[in-house]
């Protein structure tokens, strides 16, 4: 029977090529169905499975862990294309699997959508599982957070294998607690960074103690409710780091852990997290430390997270934002720099995005340093403009331009340094504005 199915998988995977369509999900979801919902079931996968999951970060730290493992000659399977769900880990096995079922690799790194954890983990053995954070996303889909954190919470219950866990984040960190039995968890932290804050920057989740209800008192808060935190009652948040970043300094771009520089090429504390947890994954599998300095010294995004273009000569840095987080931290990044700035705004409310965007009131807009001009754009262009105004931006500073060619020739007009922050479906159509613009007026995508 599992031949039959694997064969139909092939099959499908076979034509959609021929029609040289993308097999990304299609496959999967038929073998979903004939399986009763178990199609990951189907597969004999011998070598280490590693997932990675979490809010933000994932695709980074995905493709950094699996260059880990490339770069030290190993032969990996992947999910490059961020089908993260199990119809995409499927398909995406179909591709490599022998007829019955058998796949062939040293090593799996998939990025796997948070409510999918348990799905497919139940299904498969695997051997790690690095949570990167837990902020409030795509509520449409996912329910309350809480709910997605007991989720993987419950998978974690009866989970053995290794746990690498965000240890600055107290949705992330509480995991490490649902088994007591596992002993192989693991926390990455980092020291404070020179914005690091004493009080809270944004409203978020995550204050009170998920184990007593108390308050939880923080040494330093890095961004949103990521820092050093404790439960004064019941003691957590105390537990041993396996590795900490240290001097991090955002102005030369480097970092040390475990004694080692690093100087990535992204100089923002959200990356430095995330390389800090293909820090404490290199650490794990004994990757060696040229193979590491290496693939997070090189790791740069080119999918409109925190990726560069030239305006003319003007910089720009557009970024992703699917949440107020993602928003957050570009606008951080942004007040960080002492330089003039204008911001563009991209909001488009497809099923893609969640279509509620109620979620823009929790981004903060209250402080805006030397930031002189801000256009909005996309279908919701209107909403953007009137949720910054409300933060109490000067209107007459704030130009909505629904058409995007419009918006960034807009942007581009001034002298400052460019902030461009777009949602899920925004992302490739502003990338294309960006790109069009300065094939037209010089410049480039760097
Ligand atoms: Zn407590």
């Amino acid at each position: 029977m599992n031949t039959i199915l694997i064969l139909i998988g092939k099959i499908i995977v076979a034509v959609l090529r021929l029609f040289k369509r993308n097999a990304g999900n299609l496959p999967g979801i038929v073998l979903w169905h004939l399986t009763r919902g178990k199609c990951c079931k189907m597969f004999k996968i011998n070598c280490p499975i590693i997932a990675i999951t979490g809010t933000n970060g994932k695709s980074s730290v995905t493709s950094c862990i699996a260059q880990l493992f490339e770069q030290n000659g190993k032969k990996i399977i992947i999910n490059r294309e961020g089908n993260n769900l199990d119809t995409g880990f499927c398909s995406l096995l179909l591709r490599y699997c022998t007829l019955g079922g058998k796949v062939d690799a040293d090593y799996v790194v998939f990025e796997t959508d948070e409510s999918y954890v348990p799905v497919i983990y139940s299904q498969l053995k695997l051997d790690t599982l690095v949570v990167l954070n837990f902020f409030r996303d795509q509520l449409d889909r996912n329910g309350e957070m809480e709910t997605l954190i007991q989720k993987i919470n419950g998978f974690c219950k009866s989970f053995e294998g290794n746990l690498i866990l965000n240890g600055d984040d107290p949705n992330t960190a509480r995991l490490g607690r649902a088994n007591p039995n596992n002993k192989n968890v693991k926390y990455f932290h980092a020291k404070p960074y020179a914005f690091a804050t004493d009080t809270i920057f944004e409203a978020s989740e995550g204050r009170f103690c998920p184990f007593c209800g108390e308050t939880l008192e923080y040494d330093y808060y890095q961004y949103s409710h990521i820092g050093k935190f404790i439960c004064k009652k019941c003691g957590f948040g105390n537990h041993e780091p396996y590795i900490t970043a240290e001097n991090i300094d955002l102005e030369k771009s480097v970092f040390t852990a475990d004694g080692h520089e690093y100087s990535p090429k992204i100089n923002s504390i959200y990356n430095i997290y995330n390389m800090t947890a293909v820090a404490a994954t290199a650490k794990l599998y004994d990757i060696p430390q040229k193979v590491t300095h290496n693939v997070i010294s090189n790791h740069i995004i080119n999918n409109g997270r925190m990726e560069t273009f030239m305006l003319g000569d003007r910089k720009t840095t557009l970024n992703l934002a699917k949440n107020p987080v993602g928003a957050n931290m570009t606008l951080r990044v942004m007040n960080e720099m002492q330089t003039d700035k204008e911001l563009l705004f991209v909001l488009n409310d497809k099923l893609a995005d969640g279509i509620d965007v109620s979620w823009i009131w929790d981004i903060n807009f209250s402080e805006f340093d030397r930031v002189h001009k801000v256009v909005t754009s996309g279908i919701r262009a209107y909403d953007i403009a009137v949720r910054i105004k409300y933060a109490g931006y000067p209107a007459d500073k704030i130009i909505v331009c629904p058409d995007l060619d419009e918006a960034v020739a807009e942007l581009a007009k001034t002298e400052g340094r460019k902030f461009v922050i777009a949602n899920y479906t925004a992302v490739a159509p502003t990338r294309s504005a960006l790109i069009k613009y300065a094939e037209n007026h010089g410049g480039k995508n760097e």
